[in-house]
């Protein structure tokens, strides 16, 4: 069994479960770990509808699972990583967003996902992200 942050899709229409990536899974009976620390905020991709949203600490709720957590040995989801630019041209530089995928799904599809305006969301100034400009590599996290 497996204690492990979640969130939930801050899409009000959707709320679906998004299992965090953890490098090293606490063991159930240490107790909530004390993790992520401090200001913690990430931007996430519900693979389900889309939307992205930025996830801070205190949309994290820890549950116990059967299964591996993304990104972990023997898991069947892993974390990618992507970063983009918002088109406009005076705007903040990059962005970091994560998304979720089956793992056996490659960059080629990942990035073909992210471009193909399945993924939508604002910018930190509050731009729509259409068209999405991907800046660099998109990759994997913690590849085993
Ligand atoms: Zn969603
Ligand atoms: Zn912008």
């Amino acid at each position: 069994m497996h204690l492990e942050p979640v969130i939930h899709c801050q899409n009000q229409n959707c709320q679906e479960q998004i299992r965090l990536p953890y490098p090293t899974p606490p063991d159930i009976t240490a107790g909530q770990p004390d993790w992520p620390l401090g200001e913690w905020t990430e931007a996430f991709v519900c693979l389900h509808c889309g939307h992205v949203y930025d996830y801070s600490e205190q949309n994290i709720h820890w549950a116990v699972f059967q299964s591996p957590g993304p990104s972990q040995p023997q898991s069947n989801k892993a974390v990618w990583c992507a970063r983009f630019e918002c088109v406009h041209a005076d705007c903040e530089p990059r962005r970091k967003w994560h998304v979720e995928m089956d793992s056996d799904k490659d960059e080629p599809y990942v990035r073909e996902w992210l471009d193909g305006k399945r993924a939508s969301g604002l910018c930190p100034k509050g731009h729509e992200i259409i068209p999405l400009r991907l800046a660099g590599k998109v990759y994997r996290l913690w590849s085993f």
